[in-house]
């Protein structure tokens, strides 16, 4: 028996559940684009690997000016993180002590209760409504004097159900601006509705607001850990303050500046995966399944109780997707062939 005991608090904290990988299974789990990486981002790769006895540049210099020339930003508001859900964290480390209150639409994204509580600030949950849609007048009402940070994800993982522009200007406008609120989007290059918000033009017109993106999902990096910020220049640079030196290596970020470079090819597979949103939605649907209306690259399927029996059934099919015990399955859409295979399973599930 040791006397050494991790805090106490960590008893609760709830474990991030990723998606499984089971040999032969098609992998729908997770919201990653299929597909490996293409030749010129692989021949960057290859090339970055030859210097892994170096250091990364801890500053992501080269990246850095990269998305700023891309962006039309200034390098001063950009932070770069091993993903996005790093960003999270570093963002409740930045702004956050344990008396202050970080407000999240619930369900949302998974990390971040679980990040919240690593940190040590509280959290306060506001429910959806009953449509899985992002309730932003509740998000509103739920911001007090505590409260420092709200994380607003859109599209929201894992229902795919969108904010459009108005609202999301009422709700801003209601937020003191002593609230930094951080827009969340890691599907944004799925995003094809013309009200949706852009979380660029709104982090720059808005001195409160924060703009999260990941080269994890429709520029197919999930395995190297890399995702970006645009913030005011303060608070960039108390991102780059909490960051761990050298934490986004050199692979990550060869890879990301040569996926920049791919950006018309890559987004030839987000192309597909829109086309493929719509059809897999319009045959759950013709099947009798509730699927609340996606701008990303998951479909969510709210079966409640069944959510279980349902992931049961689909790995039965040799399909994994990923459920919430109790409230629904949230699954990838992904190639023409590896839908078929899921949209098979959802056709023989009884319900
Ligand atoms: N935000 C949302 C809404 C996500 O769904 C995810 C990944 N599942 C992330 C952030 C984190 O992505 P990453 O850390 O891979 O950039």
């Amino acid at each position: 028996m040791t006397n050494v005991q991790p805090r106490a608090d960590l008893a609760t904290l709830p474990s991030y559940v990723p998606g499984r990988v089971i040999p032969g299974a098609i992998k729908l789990a997770s919201n990653e684009v299929a597909g490996g990486p293409l030749p010129s981002v692989a021949k960057a790769i290859g090339q970055a690997a030859a210097e892994i006895h170096r250091y990364p540049d801890t500053g992501c210099g080269e990246l850095t000016e990269r998305l700023a020339a891309k962006l039309g930003e200034s390098p001063e508001r950009i932070a770069i993180g091993c993903g996005s859900v790093t960003l999270c964290q570093q963002m409740i480390q930045a702004l956050c002590t344990e008396q202050d209150t970080v407000v999240f639409p619930w369900r949302s994204f998974e990390a971040y209760p679980i990040v919240t509580q690593v940190v040590g600030a509280q959290q306060v949950r506001v429910p959806l409504t009953p449509g899985h849609a992002i309730d932003l007048d509740a998000v509103a009402a739920a911001v007090t004097p505590t409260t420092r940070l709200v994380f607003v994800c859109t599209p929201n993982n894992p229902t795919g159900t969108l904010i459009r522009k108005q609202e999301l200007n009422r709700f801003l406008d209601a937020v003191p601006t002593n609230v930094m609120v951080v827009l969340d989007e890691a599907y944004w290059e799925f995003v094809d509705d013309a009200d949706a918000p852009n979380g660029l033009e709104i982090a720059r017109e808005r001195e409160n607001v924060a703009m999260l993106r990941t080269f994890s999902k429709a520029y197919g990096l999930a395995g190297l850990r890399i995702g970006y910020c645009v913030a005011p220049e303060h608070v960039a640079a108390a991102l780059r303050k909490v960051y761990i030196p050298f934490s986004v290596n050199h692979i990550a970020q060869a890879a990301a500046v040569a996926s920049l470079e791919a950006e018309d090819e890559l987004f030839e597979r987000v192309r597909v995966i829109k086309d493929e949103r719509i059809r897999v939605r319009d045959e759950l649907l013709a099947l009798g399944y509730d699927v609340p209306e996606t701008q990303a690259n998951f479909v969510w399927l709210p079966l409640g109780e069944r959510a279980v029996a349902f992931n049961e059934h689909c790995l039965s099919h040799k399909v994994i997707v990923r459920a919430f015990a109790g409230d629904g399955a949230r699954v990838t859409v992904s190639t023409p062939e590896e839908n078929d295979v899921f949209l098979a399973a959802a056709r023989s599930f009884s319900r």
